[in-house]
């Protein structure tokens, strides 16, 4: 199903409406004077509009960053279930829409996994079209369009939005406010193709992305995973920024007299060196270079299981966020290919793991320099570099 439809940027406010009545709006709002975060807006006037990237990717609204999943007592135990209600997310762009359909096919894979799925099929989805800065690279992973995860698409056309309809329910949306919209024409259709154009042409970082799972392979004891893997903090912050890492821990938590407790799932991040530890003390990645390269293998690669297919949607959100500089995944890419190639980051610090806080995990942002094994998506600390979200992010 695709149709389309134009309404006037002068009734976004109608628009507005129209997507409250489809349940609670979330979107991009300002949390500082560099970054954003997708939150609750009760008027268009706390939506920014301008947001590239969101600190966090929409992920955070289905995949939680913690929950509990079971609990029990001496009565047996008990599935949580999780808290649902109509929510409309707007301002996603092509490159989180297309993340987001990479964790629809890992959490409904058979067995669906029911926390995700109940949130996922209760929220609405409304794209909006962006152009890239100097850290986006989708074009260069094919993401750079949206794909069939939306329910409306919006194009900026200047002065009207040009509306993508994907969905039964995006039609149903547009249906049930015939009067704010109307039908396309030749110059507004020819708006569009120009928006598309100039945005494509608009793209400073890219790489061809033929056979690169292949030149992975090849490349797998490249001197660059060694020369960045020792530079790499393990801090994690790569992972919970990143709208397709999925990986979680479980834990269980249980009362001081034992008699009752509960099971909980909480972000994991393969960077962290507990990720692959298992018992006798053996772990699989014990060390920053194992841990970084197997990071770029699921991204750029992707694992040999039935969703084995590269994950990264070149977002740019890791390039951004990582404090030593070397998630510089174009540059990456283009050195594996044997081109020319520097990290562009400029906000490289050189760091290394002797530059952690040296607080012996006390610190509780869990950077991994000191040796801790698990981190906290929650803290932050000046061990760990520093982001535009003062450490680890968490928004
Ligand atoms: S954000 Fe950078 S320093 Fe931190 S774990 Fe990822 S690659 Fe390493
Ligand atoms: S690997 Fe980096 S650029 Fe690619 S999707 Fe994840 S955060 Fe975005």
């Amino acid at each position: 199903m695709e149709r389309s439809a134009i309404f006037p940027k002068s009734r976004f406010q109608e628009f507005f409406d129209l997507m409250q009545e489809f349940g609670d709006v979330f979107a991009p709002r300002r949390v500082s004077e560099k970054s954003f975060s997708f939150k609750q807006v009760k008027n268009p006037s706390e939506i920014a509009f301008e947001a590239l990237r969101t600190i966090l990717p929409p992920k955070k609204f289905f995949f939680q960053q913690r929950e509990t999943i079971i609990s029990y007592d001496e009565n047996g135990v008990r599935e949580t279930k999780p808290k649902v209600s109509p929510q409309v997310l707007f301002g996603l762009h092509p490159c989180d829409l297309a993340g987001l359909g990479i964790m629809d096919k890992v959490y409904s894979a058979s067995p669906p996994d029911p926390h995700y799925m109940a949130r996922r099929q209760a929220t609405l989805l409304v794209g909006l079209s962006c152009m890239p800065d100097k850290h986006c690279f989708c074009k260069a992973m094919g993401t750079d369009s949206p794909t069939s995860d939306y329910d409306l698409f919006l194009t900026d056309i200047g002065e009207d939005y040009f509306v993508q309809i994907h969905t039964p329910i995006g039609l149903q949306m547009v249906g049930s406010k015939k009067e704010l919209f109307s039908g396309s024409d030749e110059t507004k259709s020819q708006a569009f193709k120009d928006f598309w154009t100039t945005r494509d042409q608009a793209f400073t970082s890219h790489f061809q992305s033929e056979n690169l799972p292949a030149i992975m392979d090849m490349e797998w004891d490249n001197k660059v995973w060694d020369e960045l893997g020792n530079r790499c903090l393990s801090c994690g912050n790569c992972t919970p920024v990143c709208p397709t890492c999925y990986c979680f821990d479980m834990v269980d938590v249980a009362s001081l007299h034992a008699q009752a407790g509960e099971r909980v799932r909480e972000w994991d991040s393969c960077q962290f060196v507990g990720f692959a530890k298992v018992a006798g003390d053996t772990n699989f990645r014990p060390g920053p270079v194992d841990r970084l390269k197997f990071w770029y293998r699921h991204k750029l690669h992707g694992f040999e299981d039935p969703h084995g297919l590269p994950t990264c949607v070149g977002c740019g959100r890791c390039t951004e966020s990582c404090p030593a500089g070397i998630d510089d995944i174009v540059s990456v890419v283009l050195r594996l290919q044997g081109k020319p190639s520097v990290l562009i980051s400029d906000r490289t610090t050189g760091a290394t793991n002797s530059d952690c806080c040296g607080s012996d995990g006390g610190c509780g942002s869990g950077c991994g320099g000191c040796g801790s094994t698990h981190g906290s998506t929650s803290g932050g600390s000046p061990g760990c570099g520093g982001t535009d979200t003062g450490g680890h992010p968490h928004a």
